[in-house]
């Protein structure tokens, strides 16, 4: 599936700059240009998704291999202790830029990182739902 083009192709490409943490052939990692906390660091797959369900899982897969090796050197780098990963999908949803991109946002002592307004609601029948996601599952 082809999407349209965004920034991070352009970073990509390396026609506009970013200060880089990471690349390897599936990944790049940069800072976030607008930090919500020191150390907001974006991790992005090479291959040209908008949102997560779209990517491949050699995408997915790369991603995910080297996140606990970036959010490690995320807290070293700037002595956080903790940490929240954020991915957006969809403009109701927060997106901005429609390339798949994970967040991380590192907690610190001065309060600084994401905030969350969690409201938690009743699971009801949970076995239903679930049997129904467990149907849709490729
Ligand atoms: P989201 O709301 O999940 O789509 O987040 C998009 C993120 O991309 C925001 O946190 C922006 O600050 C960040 N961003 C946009 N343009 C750039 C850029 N040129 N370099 C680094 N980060 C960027």
């Amino acid at each position: 599936m082809s999407h349209a083009s965004t920034i991070f192709d352009a970073i990509l490409a390396g026609e506009i700059p970013c200060h880089r943490v990471y690349e390897d052939d599936h990944v790049l990692a940069f800072l976030d240009i607008g930090p919500v906390s020191r150390g907001h660091v974006l991790v992005i797959p090479k291959e040209r998704a908008a949102h997560m369900h779209q990517l491949s899982d050699d995408s997915a897969a790369a991603l995910g291999r080297v996140l606990p090796r970036l959010c490690r050197a995320v807290m070293k780098a700037t002595g956080c202790e903790h940490y929240n990963l954020l991915q957006n999908n969809g403009a109701p949803a927060h997106q901005a830029v429609f390339h798949v991109h994970i967040h991380i946002i590192p907690r610190h002592e001065d309060g600084s990182g994401l905030g969350i307004e969690w409201k938690a609601g009743q699971l009801g029948d949970g076995e239903a739902l679930a049997s129904r996601i467990r149907d849709f599952i490729q």
